[in-house]
């Protein structure tokens, strides 16, 4: 039967086994589409990532002798719409099945349902065989408890995987979390190696961008193009990782500083959620570099790393699959606000946030720390509106796809599933940036101060987000603490709070 595979722009897995035979019945499909960079403003380098990574994807696959039809996005006969190309290519082709590989998005694996309950043509969805989980799996793991705790679940992986275990209940290095370790301020050293830069030329790719009028935010450098866009050069950063990096991964992931965009983080995400690398050869390389170099790399650099793909990746996808459609909408804050302009231009006196912020323009990229306790903390501590969060955290980085943007933002950071993710706000004074990071020192605003024009805004936010919010923390335990200071804070002290969040609410761009 000639058969019709379809191939989307998150799904490059080389390793896939539709590829391991040739046949000349199948035809593959690719196609940049304005479906796809229209429905949310994204970053530039994201888009021209992804295309460059489809196209390449493609002519290794034509290398290999598969057949593939590519749509650029200029391409005469492209209709810019999923449904549309493949009824097209259905008709011209001849063809008598269709196939694809479960989107990730639920946005996609609704048109493709739909799709194929409109077609009368035989078709199958198969796994992407990328994730060590399935769809619903996180889900079944959690039936019939109260809480769903990462940890438990990460356990439970290690255990299933013979991940980091000595025997089949203990854990390499006597305990299964070493995130207390994990909590170092950079300070200039140890030297942070020069992060992997391609440096291609886009210009290209830039042009039809503009040709096709796609609207998009963010920078970019013509000719210095940093992400890898090929299996090869995503095994290229990986090895750097592992040989550059891993040594001091842990120690610094949650740092900060003015001079270090990266420190040591593996800026593997691009490479992972586009499936060009998988999460099993990641956390296999890392281990068997780990194993050979074990006098030299502490086991708490490692552990960490692992925790995070095989862990909380993860656990973010089986959340997002067993709470979509409706985890979309969830605002359990009700906040209603506008998200600052200066997240779009980075022009703000908050210096923490000015370069957190530019940063995300200039690399499609903040790491977590900044995302979770800058960005995000001051959306929330400003109670933003979600919608408008989710849709600055999709667009702007160079590794947000729904599945993982809208659980880390909603869930993690805004708190706006009512602690599904999370069981409590992640919010901070100043006091907690300037534990981890030297932005204060540069800051217009001071880090010490509560009152008056020079206070650093977070400390007066902070608080008046916990009295506005009183109500809908008093029975979580785990926000008992602040809000008994809360409760005991001076009538005066509180009441400036107050007064001036709701001056930096009002008008946060003159801040
Ligand atoms: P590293 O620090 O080197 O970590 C290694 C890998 O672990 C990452 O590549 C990533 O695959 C995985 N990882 C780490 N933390 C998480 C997490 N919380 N959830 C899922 N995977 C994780 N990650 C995305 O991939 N896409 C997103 O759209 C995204 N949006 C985020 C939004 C907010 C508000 C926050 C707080 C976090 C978000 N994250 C997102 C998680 C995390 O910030 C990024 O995965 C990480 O910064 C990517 O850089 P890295 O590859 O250098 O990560
Ligand atoms: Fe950010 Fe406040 Fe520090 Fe300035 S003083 S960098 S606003 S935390």
């Amino acid at each position: 039967k000639k058969t019709l595979r379809l191939i989307l722009g998150d799904q490059l897995n080389a390793k896939h086994s539709w590829f391991s035979e040739k046949n000349e019945n199948v035809v593959y499909f690719m196609a940049e589409m304005k479906q796809e960079t229209n429905y949310v403003k994204h970053h530039i380098q994201k888009v021209v990532a992804f295309f460059l990574s489809m196209r390449n994807f493609s002519e290794s696959l034509q290398k290999d002798g598969h057949q593939v039809i590519y749509y650029n996005l200029d391409d005469e006969k492209n209709q810019q719409d999923l449904v549309a190309n493949l009824k097209q290519i259905i008709k011209e082709e001849n063809i008598e099945a269709f196939e694809y590989q479960l989107p990730d998005e639920f946005r996609l694996d609704k048109q493709l349902r739909d799709f194929c309950e409109e077609i009368e043509l035989e078709t199958k969805s198969v796994d992407t065989e990328h994730f060590y989980t399935q769809r619903k799996d996180v889900a079944k793991f959690f039936e019939g408890k109260k809480e769903m705790t990462m940890e438990y679940f990460y356990r439970d992986m290690r255990k299933k995987h013979e991940i980091m275990m000595l025997d089949a209940k203990k854990p390499e290095g006597g305990q299964w979390n070493f995130d207390k370790s994990n909590r170092k301020k950079w300070t200039g050293k140890p030297e942070i190696p020069p992060h992997k830069n391609f440096k291609k030329n886009v210009s290209e790719i830039i042009e039809l961008l503009q040709k096709e009028n796609i609207e998009t935010i963010g920078r970019i450098e013509a000719n210095n193009f940093s992400w890898p866009t090929s299996r090869e050069e995503c095994l290229e950063v990986l090895d750097y990782f592992c040989k550059k990096l891993l040594v001091h991964f842990g120690d610094y992931e949650d740092a900060m500083h003015t001079d270090e965009k990266f420190l040591f983080h593996s800026r593997l995400s691009f490479a992972m959620n586009t499936k060009m690398l998988s999460p099993k050869e990641i956390i296999d390389t890392t281990l068997d570099y780990y194993y050979e170099h074990k006098d030299e790399i502490d086991i708490s650099q490692v552990e960490g790393f692992v925790r995070q793909i095989l862990g909380w990746r993860e656990f973010m996808r089986g959340i997002y699959w067993k709470e979509m459609p409706e985890y979309k909408q969830l605002n359990a804050l009700g906040n209603t606000n506008k998200l600052p302009d200066f997240y779009w231009t980075g022009k703000t006196k908050m210096n923490c946030m000015s370069h957190a912020i530019n940063q995300s323009l200039d690399e499609a990229h903040a790491h977590h720390i900044q995302r979770l306790m800058v960005t995000g903390n001051f959306a929330l501590l400003t109670m933003v509106d979600p919608d408008q969060v989710d849709e600055w955290y999709l667009g702007v980085y160079i590794d947000a796809i729904e599945w993982v943007e809208l659980t880390n933002t909603r869930g993690m950071s805004q708190f706006a599933d009512g602690g599904i993710v999370a069981t409590k706000p992640y919010v901070s004074s100043g006091s907690y940036i300037n534990k981890m990071s030297n932005y204060c020192k540069s800051c217009h605003y001071s880090v010490s101060k509560k009152e008056g024009e020079k206070a650093c805004p977070f400390n007066n936010l902070y608080w008046n987000f916990l009295y506005k919010n009183q109500e809908k923390f008093k029975n979580n335990q785990r926000m008992g603490m602040m809000m008994n200071l809360l409760k005991k804070m001076n009538k005066d002290t509180l009441n400036n709070h107050i007064q001036r969040s709701e001056e930096i609410i009002k008008n946060p761009d003159a801040f």
